[in-house]
């Protein structure tokens, strides 16, 4: 089995670690919760073990519908191997419906459903609080290439398609999230992680937020949440 060396860096949701294969990661996913770019701090109890499982099983669906990620093989309950890429410094945001920032900028009020889904760029920068931008600044800042810019644009539409699927199966309504993508020997691959830390989703009957809205906005029963959406995909 794969083993941990040294702590390659330590984030706000995991920790990061080499091994002794230069192309592989172990990452470790923590129970610590942040919002507003780390200026709310909580805890999130069962979280990390929750997000490693989820994050890896929709992995290894988007992998069976022909998009390339980094999942190598879930180790434990907390932690999986992954394919060590050079990240592209984008937060890729897919969005089916509006909420969060999204409504906040534009007066648009949340829960109004898109025609079809858009693609939002922020820089990954978190002096500068993660801005806003669209792909000619991404160019301007030579974060990706064209035509990485192109494959990225056309696996997070696919992804949206598969996602939404998957979760509409489990009464879920998937709005919005957010993917990062890497480089892996010159082509691009999926990382990073898919978990409702990272997507809003919404009961299909009731709206209810099953997501980190519960723990942003202070509405109670997060890890029950939480909970809920492993059962309904049937992971617990
Ligand atoms: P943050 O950096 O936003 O606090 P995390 O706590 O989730 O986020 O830390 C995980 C870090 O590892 C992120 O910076 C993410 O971009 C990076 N990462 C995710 N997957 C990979 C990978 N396969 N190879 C290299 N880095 C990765
Ligand atoms: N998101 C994320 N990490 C971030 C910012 C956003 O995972 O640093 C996700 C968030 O969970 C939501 C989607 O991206 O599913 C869109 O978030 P939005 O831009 O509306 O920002 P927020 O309201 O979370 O500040």
């Amino acid at each position: 089995m794969m083993k941990k060396g040294t702590q390659l860096y330590e984030g706000k949701a995991k920790k990061v670690y080499l091994t002794d294969d230069p192309d592989v990661l172990i990452v470790d996913y923590k129970d610590d919760a942040t919002a507003f770019n780390g200026e709310k701090k909580g805890t999130i109890v069962g979280k990390g073990a929750i997000n490693n499982r989820m994050s890896n099983y929709l992995f290894k669906q988007l992998e069976k519908e022909g998009i390339p990620t980094h999942l190598i093989e879930e180790l434990s309950d907390r932690e999986t191997a992954v394919k060590k890429v050079s990240i592209v410094p984008l937060e890729v945001i897919v969005r089916n419906v509006a909420a969060g920032s999204f409504s906040k900028r534009l007066g648009v009020p949340e829960g109004t459903e898109f025609t079809e889904p858009t693609i939002e760029f922020s820089y990954k920068n978190d002096e500068l609080g993660d801005p806003l931008i669209n792909d000619y600044f991404a160019r301007a800042l030579n974060l990706a290439s064209w035509a990485e810019i192109e494959t990225i644009k056309k696996y997070a539409l696919k992804i949206n398609e598969v996602l939404k699927e998957f979760f509409l199966a489990a009464e879920l309504r998937l709005i919005d999230f957010k993917i990062e993508f890497g480089r892996y020997h010159g082509t691009i691959i999926l990382a990073d992680e898919i978990s409702p830390d990272t997507c809003r989703l919404w009961d299909v009957h009731t709206n209810e937020k099953m997501d980190k809205d519960r723990f942003r906005r202070d509405l109670g029963n997060v890890e029950e949440a939480y909970q809920e959406v492993m059962k309904r995909i049937g992971l617990l």
